[in-house]
Formats: structure tokens, sequence, C-alpha cells
């Protein structure tokens, strides 16, 4: 932790505090100012923090990690997810909630990395960010962090209302690896089309409490590890074969995560399929997801599917591509066994796919 993040202060040390929550910032246009030629470079949150006097007022304990240097979420990696997992692993017990402030563009990945490399999780990490820096007059960054903290804080019957990883955006709280960035240039950026929104912001915070996590007391895991050796192959009617070649003879591809059409539909014309079988029968694990970011895929629905199954083609349910992306790096990381794996992506680990 020393290394990767500065503790910047308490914020509010406060005895009679409601809660104590540890701010993680990792960058994004939250925290961006623009540089000399006009372009948004993240800040530190320091001065941030300038722009943001009510946190002393919320009652709460608060604790901030800030990233020592803080990043756009496109130059996020694998070991900034494993730093922000670690930072919440490592601080568990002293903490009630955990924010992460985190650039929109990669958020959902981020939320979904975190809710598989902390199995057992049953306290609220909540991801949120800004379509507008907070220095700005109209930025939407202090309600976003403001709901998030409320959110973290909140409590029934002694335990708290949220256990899980989540984004909070724009007056939604959604399940992190359920949601999706969908819209680039206004307020509301993230939804998740196939599973409900947890919770919504109005006058008051109404939670949707039987599509929230609810899991058994057990012991949390820190599960960092990840294979980056998959790929993704988007189908578009006139691909080229030599897209399919290319992308298959990835050097040390391992899985790969085959974004189809409508409900689960490839084409069957060309060699698309004797490709896969040749590439599932040598051990690469594929994992059929539809582009359409509300539906769900059913192999054998229609006559373009219908040989999916029979050639080992897993179907991803309603699984969104980031949350696939996610659990193939993870699974194949963390299982030796390919039936073991197999069965994995046909089950959900995280509450992110409804199983058929
Ligand atoms: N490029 C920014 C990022 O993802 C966008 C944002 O934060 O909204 O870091």
């Amino acid at each position: 932790l020393v290394e990767k993040y500065k503790i910047v202060k308490l914020a509010s040390q406060n005895a009679k505090s409601q809660a104590s929550i540890l701010i993680i910032y990792t960058g994004g246009t939250f925290g961006m100012v623009y540089d000399d030629d006009g372009h948004l470079i993240p800040f530190d949150f320091e001065r941030v923090m300038d722009k943001i006097p009510v946190l002393s007022k919320l009652g709460l304990s608060i604790t901030i990690y800030s990233f020592v240097q803080p990043v756009d979420s496109s130059n996020m990696t694998i070991t900034d997810w494993q730093d922000i997992s670690k930072a919440i692993y490592e601080n568990y017990d002293q903490f009630d909630g955990f924010v992460v402030l985190h650039g929109t563009d990669t958020m959902a990945y981020s939320a979904s990395a975190v809710s598989f490399m902390l199995e057992n999780i049953s306290k609220p990490v909540i991801f949120t960010g800004a379509q507008i820096p907070i220095g700005a007059t109209r930025s939407d960054a202090r309600e976003n962090l403001i709901a998030a903290l409320e959110i973290a804080s909140r409590k029934s019957a002694g335990r708290p209302i949220v256990q899980e990883v989540c984004i909070y955006f724009n007056y939604k709280l959604l399940r992190g690896n359920r949601a999706q960035k969908i819209r680039s240039s206004v307020f509301g950026a993230f939804g998740s089309e196939n599973y409900p929104i947890l919770a919504e912001a109005g006058v008051d915070i109404s939670f949707n409490e039987v599509a929230i996590a609810q899991p058994q007391p057990a012991e949390l895991r820190f599960l960092p590890d990840m294979d980056p050796n998959i790929a993704i192959l988007s189908l578009y009617p006139g691909m080229p074969d030599q897209l399919v070649d290319a992308v298959l003879d990835m050097k040390g591809i391992k899985g790969l995560v085959l974004e189809s059409f409508g409900s689960g539909n490839v084409m069957t014309h060309g060699y698309l399929l004797e490709r896969l079988t040749d590439a599932i029968q040598s051990g690469v694990v594929v994992l059929n997801v539809s582009q359409c970011p509300g539906g769900r895929v059913t192999q054998g629905r229609y006559e373009t599917s219908k040989q999916l199954d029979s050639i080992g083609v897993i179907s991803g349910n309603d699984i969104t591509t980031e949350a696939a992306i996610i659990k193939m790096m993870h699974l194949l990381a963390n299982e030796t066994l390919l039936t073991a794996i197999k069965a994995k992506l046909s089950t959900s680990m995280r509450g992110e796919m409804t199983p058929s």
C-alpha cells in the first residue's frame, strides 16, 4: 500500500460517527483538470478535497487513500485491480464500507474485477466517478460521491444494507458486474439491462432489497490472480475468415469471448464453426455473449446457433461482455481443470448472470 497509495488525511475523525468509510481515489474525470493544451488529465486528491468541504460534515469517519499517480481509467491494468482489491482486503475489518473513485470508461471492468477478486464480500464497495470534474460548476461529482458515501454507511439491523460491489451513478445504484457504460455525454452514463437497479436516490434512498445480494457469513478471500491470455471476437456481417484466424491464432490463447448476434447466433457460412471446433478441441474455452445489451443467449433457438452446444461453446446467458472477460481471466488463473472452468462459466459465481 505504501508504494501505490498515500493516505491523504482523515477528512473527519468523529468519535460519534455513524460509520467509518475508506475512500480509494484512483483518478478519472472526477478529479481531473485541464492541462495547458486543453486536455483533461488526472489530478492530485489533496487538491480535489478542497472542492468538497462538506466531507467533514457528514458525520462519518473518512480515511482517503489516493493512487500516488491517479490515472485515466483507460490506463487501468490488472495490477491496478489487484491493488484496489488488496486495499479493501487489508482494511476490511477496520471499515464499514468502501467507496472507490474511478474513471467511468472502464469502471464496469474494475467493479467486475473486484467482485471476483474478493470472494464472500459482505460489506458495501461502491464505485463512483463523474462526467464533469469536481471543480466545474455543473459537476455531477459531488452528488455522486455524497450519495455513494451514504449508501456505503447505511445499515439495517446492524448489518450493511448493501453487501456487494456496486456502481453508484446519477441517482442509481447498480450491481458492479451487471453494469455497463452505455452513454458518454450525459450524466446517466451507466445501465444494467439484465439486472434490476439496486437503489434509487431521490428525496430518500430507496433500496430494492430483494435484488441486493444477501451473502451467508463466510471468511473474505483475496483471489488476485488473473490470466490475460484471452481474446474477444465480435462478429459482424461480412467479416473475413482471416479475422477469425488472426484471433484464434493468438499465441497462448486460452479463452475466447465470442460476441454473437441477438440471442447468441453466429454466421454458419465460412469456417467460423470449423475453427471454433478445432480451438475448443485443443483446449480453448469459448464463451458466447450477445452483442445486445439486453436479453440473453439461447443456443439452439435458431438454426444459426444450433451447432454451438454440440461443439462445446458455453452459453454466457445474460452476462455482460465486461463481466465475461473478467470471469474468464479469473477462472483461467484460479482453476486448473477445464471441466471446472466450464462448469463455473455456466453458473453464477458473484451474481454476474442469470443461469438458464
Ligand atoms: N476518461 C475518463 C476515465 O475513464 C472518463 C471519466 O472518468 O468519465 O478516466
